[in-house]
C-alpha cells in the first residue's frame, strides 16, 4: 500500500518554513501532495498557477512530491487521491486553536482522516507568507526566508502590482 499525505495551504508565497515541512514529510511518506487551496474568501497576492510553479521549482529535487491545487472540501480532494493523512505545520500556540478545529471538522467529515502536526523548525517559527509579503512590500531582504530564485520574482510581482 502506498502511504500518501496531503499538505494543504495557501502558500502565498511558499516560504522556507513550508519547504522544511515538505522535505520532512517526504522522508516519512511514499507520496506527498502539496495542495494549494483555491479559496475565494482569501484574496491571494499570487495566482494559483504562479504558486504551483514556484513550489514545483522549489521541490524538484524531491521525486515523491506532487504539487496540485484544489477547491472545495479538503476531504473530497483526499478521497480523489486515496490519501488519509493531512500534514500541518505548527509554529506557535496561535496556530493551535484553528488547526485543532480543522482537524476535528475533517475527522467529522471523514472518520478515516488523520491530521498529523509537525513542529516547525525553530529557524522558521516566526516565518509566514504574510510576513514575507510585508517585508517585500517595504523593500526589505528576503534572504533565507524564501528560496533564492524566488526573491527577485516576488519583488518583481510586488513592484508591478
Ligand atoms: P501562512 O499563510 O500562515 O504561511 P499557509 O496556509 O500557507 O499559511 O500554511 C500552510 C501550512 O503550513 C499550515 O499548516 C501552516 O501552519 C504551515 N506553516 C506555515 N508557515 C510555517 C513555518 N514557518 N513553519 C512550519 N509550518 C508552517
Amino acid at each position: 500500500m502506498i502511504r500518501s499525505a496531503v499538505y494543504p495551504g495557501s502558500f502565498d508565497p511558499v516560504t522556507n518554513g513550508h519547504l522544511d515541512i515538505i522535505e520532512r514529510t517526504a522522508k516519512i511518506f511514499d507520496k506527498v501532495y502539496v495542495a494549494i487551496l483555491e479559496n475565494s474568501a482569501k484574496k491571494p497576492m499570487f495566482s494559483v498557477e504562479q504558486r504551483v510553479r514556484w513550489i514545483k521549482q522549489a521541490t524538484k529535487h524531491l521525486d515523491n512530491v506532487e504539487v496540485d491545487c484544489f477547491s472545495g472540501l479538503l476531504v473530497n480532494y483526499m478521497e480523489q487521491k486515496s490519501a488519509h493523512v493531512i500534514v500541518k505545520g505548527l509554529r506557535a500556540v496561535s496556530d493551535f486553536e484553528y488547526e485543532f478545529q480543522m482537524a476535528h471538522i475533517n475527522r467529522k467529515l471523514d472518520r478515516n482522516t488523520e491530521t498529523l502536526f509537525m513542529m516547525t523548525n525553530n529557524k522558521y517559527s516566526y516565518l509566514s507568507s504574510s510576513i514575507v509579503k510585508e517585508i517585500a512590500h517595504h523593500g526589505g531582504s528576503l534572504e533565507g526566508l524564501v528560496p533564492d530564485f524566488l526573491e527577485n520574482e516576488i519583488y518583481e510581482k510586488i513592484r508591478n502590482a
